[in-house]
């Protein structure tokens, strides 16, 4: 009996330090650039379909898609929406503040995360549409100028700088420039209020490698691997309760919708915020890792 009994508790034991292992393992999982490229933006499908538009934290709702992120934030004096995404999936945002009983011509600010079309190329359609006004980071603006759907020129109200405050109606948005993914990156800070206690909620921009770019020897953004260090350094910089980000995957939506309105709010994840940054910068830091052996690889053959 006794024996038995010590048995059964070298089984936990051995149970414990195997599930221990395994959550570790879950924890430390490496992603390569390609792998979180493709977590991010996930299937056509998932890039046009609605996710269900619900409240996020106080003030700020999510009206985007399944992989796309598109975030309102209502105030008594209008309402400011973060990623326009494609033209395309414009009427997806409409539907979506509609079916939260918001108005889309309360539409008065529109920001982006950074200038590509997935997250900004609708900002002509919701101006056209809502008469709202355009603001977007200096930096992003060449690029902006030439995402011209339908021909339509890019319409910009104002240019932002590193540090600007976007107000109204008692909201205050923050832009961060963090470079590298797009030369005027921009992650966006804000504080709410909710159940009596104030929370920094940040919007992370996107710190991905896209395949195809050049970190080293890039003839037109020659300091892109510097401007992509001094994005992570603004990153770990910013106080964050609740992580958000230009795509759902960057912080796990579709893992704490569930969990919604059952105890606390899953999206107080500060923990969650510190693992995206790590998991982005360890896959950026690979890349360049790569890049630059072979860059001198190539330099010492050329030597020879
Ligand atoms: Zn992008």
């Amino acid at each position: 009996m006794l024996s038995g009994m010590l048995a059964l508790k070298r089984l936990l034991l051995v149970l414990s330090i195997a599930l221990g292992a395994a959550f570790l393992a879950a924890q430390t999982k490496v992603w390569t650039a390609q792998e979180l490229f493709q977590r991010n933006v996930g299937s056509k499908e998932d890039q046009e379909t609605a996710f269900p538009p619900h409240k996020i934290i106080g003030n700020i709702y999510y009206v985007g898609t399944r992989s796309l992120a598109s975030f309102l934030v209502v105030t008594p004096e209008g309402n400011i929406l973060i990623d326009s995404m494609y033209e395309r999936t414009v009427p997806v945002i409409r539907k979506s503040v509609a079916d939260l009983g918001f108005r889309f011509a309360d539409t008065k600010i529109v920001l982006g995360s950074h200038a590509h079309a997935d997250h900004m190329e609708g900002d002509a359609m919701i101006k056209e549409l809502t008469g709202a006004k355009v603001m977007a980071m200096a930096e992003d603006v060449p690029a902006l100028e030439k995402m011209m759907p339908g021909n339509k020129p890019h319409p910009i109200d104002r240019v932002l700088h590193d540090g600007d405050e976007v107000k109204l109606g008692g909201a205050t948005l923050v832009a961060h420039l963090t470079p590298g993914h797009t030369r005027g990156c921009t992650t966006w800070s804000m504080k709410v209020q909710d159940g009596g206690r104030t929370y920094d909620v940040v919007i992370i921009g996107s710190m991905g490698v896209n395949a195809g770019t050049r970190l080293v020897n890039n003839p037109q953004v020659p300091d892109i691997a510097d401007e992509y260090k001094r994005g992570f350094k603004v990153l770990r910089g910013l106080a964050c309760d609740v992580p958000l980000g230009s795509h759902p995957a960057m912080y796990n939506l579709a893992e704490k919708y569930p969990k919604l309105g059952k105890g606390a709010n899953p999206f107080i994840d500060p923990a969650g915020y510190k693992t995206e940054v790590d998991i982005e910068e360890r896959a950026f830091l690979d890349v360049l890792r790569e890049q630059t052996d072979a860059q001198q690889q190539k330099d010492a053959a050329a030597k020879k």
